[in-house]
């Protein structure tokens, strides 16, 4: 009896010490990246929503601009004081600093490991998923390497090779290898599936499917990125659907998983100063923010939600030229109703789209990236590491930092 005690004794502290040291540690880490998403990105959205209620004087809280932590991450990069979506990605995915276009690799073409390997490597379950093209510059950083961006066939092979549980949201752009070749190359969707990936169109065939390598697009055989919010036909998948799903497929590990989400499409919507799809994109990008911090709910102690953005695009600002004039409320005028003709001709009308920013008071100063510092949020098991004043590449560090594993 006096022995069975003692025995209880030592499994429980035991297990009170382990539990006591991971409840320091992130076990479950999402790592949010709003292409482009600025801080007056994040006010217009905030601003729509009040206006949404009536209140044309008021912001109202996205879910992630609600975490407490805030700080600030410095973009440049190794080559220009504004960077590209690559250079961008690579420093957030491998903590270091690279010449725009490049991907993966450091300025003197060598290739840079990307957190995701490192953590994958650790034994946690790693997703990968964006709104744009999976094997765009932003996904492609955190597992390809290539001299450049545009390479997306060999960028696709390397997501393929790298063996993440999950990728999600956008198909493959040139899956046959480059428009100008003669010969189409053989399709990285069949050699995805070679390697054991299965492919779910849609959410009816992923609930179907029990695999452990998954990659979920839209329904029909396609490639590309996923359709603005805006003006979007109903039932259309969606960022916060694709965290979910892969959510369900990453927590079957028992060591953890590492999460990276992109907003992709909030950048292109930028570059073409179209408003309203901007707005709608980042606020996409809160859902699937708000379908992570459920989960950070359940797992408090065990989670960690970094969102941030690699850069600023379209210097967009609310308010342009003289006068506080700023007014969101003429946005009503074009119907939100999918089969509405004033929704099609704005999507579709670039002279539609300035001539509604200039009834808003909205300035667009630029169609490309802007080099201002960019927000990051935190929140869970480590979010102190992200405070303050800080580089973009120190986020994948103090990411690792969080989990206690060494990068
Ligand atoms: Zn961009």
């Amino acid at each position: 009896m006096k022995k069975t005690t003692s025995i209880l004794v030592i499994v429980l502290a035991a297990v009170l010490m382990t539990t006591g040291c991971s409840s320091n540690k992130a076990k479950y880490v999402f790592y949010f990246i709003g292409d482009g998403m600025g801080f007056s990105h994040v006010s217009l959205a905030e601003a729509y929503l009040a206006q949404e209620r009536g209140d044309a004087c008021a912001q109202d809280p996205l879910t992630f601009t609600q975490f407490p932590v805030l700080g600030m991450a410095t973009t440049y990069s190794a080559s220009n004081p504004i960077t590209c979506s690559s250079a961008a990605g690579t420093a957030l995915a491998t903590g270091t600093k690279t010449k725009n276009h490049m991907l993966g690799m450091d300025p003197d073409s060598l290739p840079l490991k990307s957190i995701a390997y490192t953590i994958h490597d650790a034994g946690y379950k790693v997703g990968i998923m964006t709104t744009v093209g999976i094997n765009h510059a932003t996904p492609a950083a955190f597992y390809a390497h290539n001299v450049s961006r545009s390479d997306y066939y060999p960028i696709g092979l390397e997501m393929i090779e790298s063996g993440f549980e999950f990728f999600g949201g956008g198909g493959f752009l040139h899956p046959t290898g480059s428009p100008k070749l003669e010969e189409p190359l053989p399709s990285l969707d069949g050699i995805a599936e070679e390697a054991g990936y299965t492919f779910a169109r849609g959410l009816d065939e992923f609930a179907q499917k029990k695999c452990d390598k998954i990659i979920l697009t839209r329904p029909e055989n396609w490639d590309g990125a996923l359709p603005y919010r805006f003006g979007c036909a109903e039932g259309e998948l969606n960022l916060a659907q694709v965290v979910d799903a892969a959510v369900q497929v990453l927590e079957k590990g028992r060591k953890g998983f590492f999460l990276m989400a992109e907003g992709g499409l909030i950048d292109y919507a930028a570059h073409s100063n179209n408003t309203l799809a901007t707005i709608f994109e980042t606020l996409d990008f809160d859902q699937a923010v708000a379908v992570a911090y459920e989960f950070y709910k359940k797992h408090p102690k065990q989670t960690l939600i970094v969102v941030t953005a690699d850069h600023e695009t379209g210097g967009v600002s609310l308010g342009r030229e003289k006068g506080y004039r700023f007014d969101l409320t003429v946005l009503d005028e074009i119907e939100t109703n999918e089969s509405s003709n004033d929704v099609e001709l704005y999507m579709t009308t670039k002279a539609v789209q300035e001539e509604y920013s200039e009834k808003a008071h909205i300035g667009w100063t630029t169609g490309s990236h802007t080099g201002g510092a960019v927000p990051v949020w935190a929140v869970g098991a480590g979010s102190q590491l992200f405070a303050g004043r800080q580089d973009n590449t120190d986020i994948p560090r103090n990411i690792c930092k969080a989990m206690g594993i060494k990068f």
